[in-house]
Formats: C-alpha cells, sequence, structure tokens
C-alpha cells in the first residue's frame, strides 16, 4: 500500500537525481514497513470494496493454516468460516460502523482453522470513503485472541458454576429462570421451579466430616442431572440445596413423575468409600408463570412448599397451592407489623405463676408475652415467636423482655414488698449473639436486681446446635447469679445423658408429656422415673400445662416440686399477681 504511494510521487517529479533518492528512500521504507508486518503479532489486511481485492500479511496463514491464494474470493472464503453464531454479530458491527454509530469497525469471531478446529479472531478495521460517503477500502489488523477467550471463559465459568459439582450457581440458575419467565409468557408455556433440599444433611456432615458430606453432594449432583431432560436445568443453589427448572411443562403430571422417581431414588442407600449412607430430600414445586412472574416470589414460593413438604414427614415433594400463599401472606404481614410492635407499645408481658406443689403459694412467675396489634388483632406467641426467630427480630424483643421484667421485679420490690422470682424464655437465636450475657448483665445492673430472681428458660433444641458452646453460656449465667431452667423437657431430644452435662437448676417437663400421663400407664411410670433421676442429680422438677385436679394430684404424688397450668392460673397481668399475692398467696 505504501509503496503504491511512493511510486506516485515518483511519476510526479522530472528531477532524476531527486528520483534515485527518493527511490531509494521508498525502498528503504518499504523494508521497513515489511518488516513492521512480519514482526507484528497481528495479520494486517487491507480489502479493496470496489475491486473486491484483499491483501492479508503471512501471519494469517500461521494463524488460521490457510494459504492465500490471489485470485481466490477472500471475503466470501472467510464467510464460509465463521461460526453461524458469530456471523450477525460480525455484520451488525460492519453496518454499524458503515452507518456513521462507531468510529471504527471492530468484532470477535470463531473461524474454522485449517486444522478443523476454531480460533477466536479480533478483527479492526478503518475504511476509506469515497464522495458518496460509501466505504471503498477498509484496512486493519486481525488478532489471534484464543487465549484470551479461553481465560475469559474460565473466569465466566468459575463465576457461573459451583466449584464442587459443576453445576450452574445460584447467580446463572437465577438469570435461567428470569429468562423463562419472560419467554413463557411470551408464549404462554409453563416451566416448574423445583426446590429440593437435603434432609438432615447437617447431621451427615458433623458426624462424618465435611469431605464425606461433600463427596455425597456430588453423587447427588450426579443423580438429580440424569433424572432430567436435557432442556431442564439443574443447578446447586447453595449448601444442600438444589433448583431445578423444567422447561416447558404439559402439566402437573409431568413434574410429579419426576418427583416420584427421585423420592424412590432416595429410598435407596449411597455408598461413599466403603460406607453407605442415607439421605432423602423435601422438594417444593411452584409453577410460573400461573403461580407469579416474579422471580423472588417464586422462590418465595418453591421454599414455603418445601418447608410444607419437610412438616409432612420429609422425603416428599408439596406444590405451592392457596392454602400456602395464604399462610406467607400472614407471615409477611405479621413480620411486618410486628416490626413496629415495639414502638407502638403493642407488646405486653402476661405472669403465670409457678405452685410449690405442697404448700401451693406462689414460688415463682413465667413472664410470657402477649402481642395486641393494631393491624392484626391478638397474635398468639407459637406464631410470632417463629417469625421473629427467622427474621433475627427476636434479639430485639427479647432485650425489650429482660428490660420490662427488670422494671417489673423493681416495682414488685418497691411498691409491694415482693420479691418475686421471674422466669424469662430465651430463644436459640438470642444464645447466638456473641453480646448476649454481657447484654443481660447491663440490664439487670441498670435497672439494679438481683439476679437470683431471674431464671432463664432454655429448651434442650437451642442448646443441640452448638452444645459446648450451649454448656460456657449456661455456665456464664450461673457464675453471675442467674438460675437456669431446662424447658419443654419431653418433647425433643430428652436426652437423660445430657441432663448430667448440663449445668441447670430446673427441669420442665411439657405440657405434652402431662396430657398423655392420666391416660397411659407406661408414661405415667416413665414420669415418675424423669422425676427421680432429676432429683438424683438435684434438679427440681417444674410441670407444665396441669389443667385439672386429676393431674394435679398425680404430679404431686409423683413429688414434682413446682406446678403450672391454669389449674391454678392462666398468665395474668402484673396487677393480678400482685391480688393473687397480697390477698392471700395460696390456691385452695
Ligand atoms: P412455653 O415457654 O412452653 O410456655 C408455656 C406455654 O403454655 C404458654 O403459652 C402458656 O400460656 C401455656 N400454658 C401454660 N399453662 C397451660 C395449661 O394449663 N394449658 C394450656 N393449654 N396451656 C398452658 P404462650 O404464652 O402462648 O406461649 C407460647 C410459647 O411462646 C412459649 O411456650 C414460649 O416458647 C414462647 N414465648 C412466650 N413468650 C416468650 C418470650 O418472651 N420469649 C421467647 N423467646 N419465647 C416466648
Ligand atoms: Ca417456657
Ligand atoms: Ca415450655
Amino acid at each position: 500500500m505504501m509503496l503504491k504511494i511512493y511510486l506516485l510521487i515518483i511519476k510526479k517529479n522530472e528531477n532524476t537525481e531527486e528520483l534515485i533518492l527518493i527511490k531509494k528512500e521508498s525502498i528503504e521504507k518499504e523494508k521497513r514497513y515489511m518488516l513492521t508486518i512480519d514482526g507484528s503479532n497481528d495479520a494486517l489486511w487491507e480489502w479493496d470494496l470496489e475491486n473486491n481485492n484483499v491483501f492479508v500479511s503471512e501471519k494469517w496463514t500461521s494463524i488460521t493454516g490457510y494459504i492465500i491464494n490471489k485470485d481466490m474470493d477472500f471475503i466470501g472464503f472467510i464467510k464460509g468460516l465463521i461460526h453461524e453464531d458469530d456471523i450477525s454479530n460480525v455484520c451488525n458491527n460492519f453496518n454499524n460502523y458503515n452507518d456513521g454509530k462507531v468510529t471504527c469497525y471492530q468484532t470477535e469471531f470463531r473461524i474454522r482453522t485449517k486444522n478443523d478446529n476454531y480460533k477466536w479472531l479480533f478483527v479492526r478495521a478503518k475504511g476509506l470513503q469515497n464522495e458518496e460517503n460509501k466505504i471503498i477500502r477498509l484496512a486493519g489488523s486481525i488478532t489471534d485472541i484464543t487465549y484470551r477467550k479461553e481465560i475469559e471463559e474460565e473466569i465466566k465459568h468459575k463465576a457461573y458454576y459451583d466449584a464442587l459439582t459443576n453445576l450452574p450457581n445460584k447467580i446463572l440458575v437465577m438469570d435461567i429462570i428470569t429468562n423463562r419467565i419472560k419467554e413463557f409468557k411470551h408464549n404462554k408455556k409453563q416451566g416448574a421451579i423445583i426446590f429440593l433440599d437435603l434432609d438432615d444433611f447437617k447431621k451427615i456432615n458433623d458426624t462424618s466430616g465435611h469431605h464425606y458430606g461433600d463427596q455425597l453432594l456430588k453423587i447427588i449432583a450426579e443423580i438429580l442431572k440424569i433424572s432430567f431432560d436435557e432442556k431442564d436445568t439443574v443447578g446447586r443453589f447453595g449448601g444442600d440445596e438444589f433448583l431445578i427448572i423444567m422447561n416447558d411443562i404439559k402439566s402437573k403430571e409431568d413434574v410429579i413423575l419426576k418427583c416420584d422417581i427421585l423420592i424412590d431414588m432416595f429410598k435407596k442407600t449411597f455408598e461413599i468409600g466403603e460406607r453407605n449412607v442415607h439421605t432423602s430430600a423435601s422438594m417444593g414445586i411452584t409453577i410460573f408463570p400461573r403461580d407469579s412472574d416474579d422471580i423472588n416470589k417464586l422462590l418465595i414460593n418453591a421454599d414455603a412448599a418445601m418447608y410444607k413438604a419437610k412438616d409432612n414427614g420429609k422425603n416428599k415433594y408439596c406444590f405451592f397451592d392457596e392454602k400456602i400463599s395464604n399462610e406467607l401472606k400472614r407471615k409477611s404481614e405479621i413480620e411486618k407489623n410486628l416490626r413496629q410492635a415495639i414502638n407502638e407499645h403493642e407488646l405486653e408481658i402476661y405472669y403465670q405463676p409457678q405452685v410449690d406443689s405442697n404448700k401451693k403459694t406462689i414460688v415463682g412467675v413465667e413472664a410470657l408475652l402477649r402481642w395486641n396489634s393494631k393491624e392484626s388483632g391478638s397474635v398468639s406467641p407459637y406464631e410470632f415467636i417463629p417469625i421473629a426467630e427467622e427474621t433475627g427480630l427476636i434479639n430485639n424483643i427479647g432485650e425489650w423482655v429482660i428490660k420490662n421484667v427488670c422494671k417489673q421485679i423493681k416495682l414488685w420490690e418497691l411498691n409491694c414488698k415482693i420479691l418475686m422470682k421471674v422466669s424469662i424464655n430465651v430463644s436459640t437465636v438470642q444464645l447466638q449473639d456473641e453480646r448476649f450475657v454481657e447484654k443481660i448483665k447491663q440490664i439487670v445492673s441498670l435497672n439494679d436486681v438481683d439476679s437470683r430472681l431471674i431464671e432463664f428458660e432454655i429448651t434442650e433444641t437451642s442448646l443441640m446446635n452448638n452444645i459446648d458452646k450451649g454448656i460456657d453460656i449456661l455456665n456464664e449465667l450461673k457464675s453471675s447469679g442467674f438460675s437456669i431452667a431446662l424447658d419443654d423437657f419431653g418433647t425433643g431430644y430428652s436426652s437423660l445423658k445430657y441432663l448430667k452435662t448440663l449445668p441447670i437448676d430446673n427441669l420442665k417437663i411439657d405440657k405434652s408429656f402431662v396430657d398423655n400421663i392420666t391416660i397411659n400407664k407406661k408414661d405415667e411410670e416413665m414420669a415418675k422415673g424423669i422425676i427421680q433421676l432429676a432429683h438424683n442429680m438435684n434438679l427440681n422438677v417444674i410441670v407444665e400445662g396441669v389443667e385439672t385436679k386429676e393431674q394435679y394430684d398425680l404430679m404431686k404424688n409423683m413429688k414434682s416440686d413446682i406446678i403450672q397450668g391454669y389449674y391454678f392460673s392462666r398468665p395474668v397481668p402484673p396487677k393480678e399477681i400482685e391480688k393473687m399475692i397480697l390477698i392471700e398467696n395460696k390456691f385452695i
């Protein structure tokens, strides 16, 4: 190209000496130019669009393996080699340049090389226009970007695929769902999202180690992949959660068919190394866009349905339906209103007497939350406490309870001369707060309350999450003067082994136990045994949920120390407690 320019100058010049000089200079320049071309990592090219003549430097051959023949239709030849998925991109980029939307022609595409594999090329060029603004000449470079693309692919893979199972990760799965929602809405098709959560996987991890757990996850990933069709997507959502997108389903039956197969498979054991392990899965299913066209709502639906499946006894599947939908609405309404409950002064604490079983006098009270919501009416703690735990609101609420109990203890002490012992319920979530004990001590000392007047009720289940840490917290509380009761005994693990290791003062036998005692002789014997055992360990026994005289007599005869229940009193406002104690502290 440059050579041509110099020849042009030569023609114009009449002086021969000058001509030789220029010729020499031009040859030098051409040599340098060719050196640049040869030395460049890129292939250089020029396309004369008017004659369809193409010049490409030799580097082209080393990139692609093809030798250029002067007479061949190079552009036509190259078009036949471009990957079909990239052709439209190449053309669009050219049109954009031709239309003046961009200042330089740039495009990336794959080309089939002589060796029959694909290489990625980056082409860059600028053009020369004629008077009618039509491009008549294009010139630029061709770079082999295969290596860069491979690295990019690897980075992309890492960002979108789970390293352990090689399944699409949460980001990619969410992306796919978003696209499918749009597509199916438009095409009037249906898809299903299956939210699959392994049952008791934590136990396997805890007992056999993380490496073993990882092996199991890999096996499950493989099984899921082969259980679904090519058109479906199986992804890992995190931990032991998988998400399956079934595309273009005709009816619910398509999904049921697959889920039944999975349920059957999870009945068998999996072989890992020398050992066999058993796990099962609970699945929640939502159909889209029927149930919703909002990805977040769909995931909430599937998650709620999955929890229903777990509640129904695990290794089951459950479709999202109107009932679950209403439960979700109620839950989100409660969550919304609960956030304002403290500020709106909607919370109250009632107190239920704990009665000495022989003397029938009040020896303490249990603080029980009451919530009278302006929006939702009176809501049972059985309903709002789990929601408060799930959302973390229990931390604030729990602190509010401790503060208010302290104030009440002080009021009783100062105004009524009553030293009342109060039991406060503590949730698992509160125990996970690193500063839990510190906060309690601060509140109690700020209110100048004797810590011996406060007992904390903790359930066995909440301690089981991290038994060592749980024991540390209990010891800390005890060394500060507080006492501890193990709540709901008889509903959870009811492990007698743990009972020995826990630093507790009182054992609260759950109402469900009491309910059975009067009808079941075996349960009666068991209760007797537990009470004896507790006494041997120097623990007091509190029986809760005693509603009838018959139950009271039975429990008294079994030597339980303290009785709590409707038989004596329901939980009542503090004024009522005052009356009970001040008038005559004795139940008949
Ligand atoms: P819980 O700690 O097992 O409390 C005993 C529950 O049994 C209370 O229900 C009480 O009103 C009820 N109860 C007592 N005696 C009888 C009886 O004779 N018959 C019947 N049918 N029920 C009886 P409540 O007040 O509805 O509280 C339910 C649960 O909510 C509590 O169970 C506790 O787990 C939780 N809770 C209540 N207040 C708090 C709190 O301040 N913090 C935390 N974390 N949880 C609380
Ligand atoms: Ca309790
Ligand atoms: Ca209880």
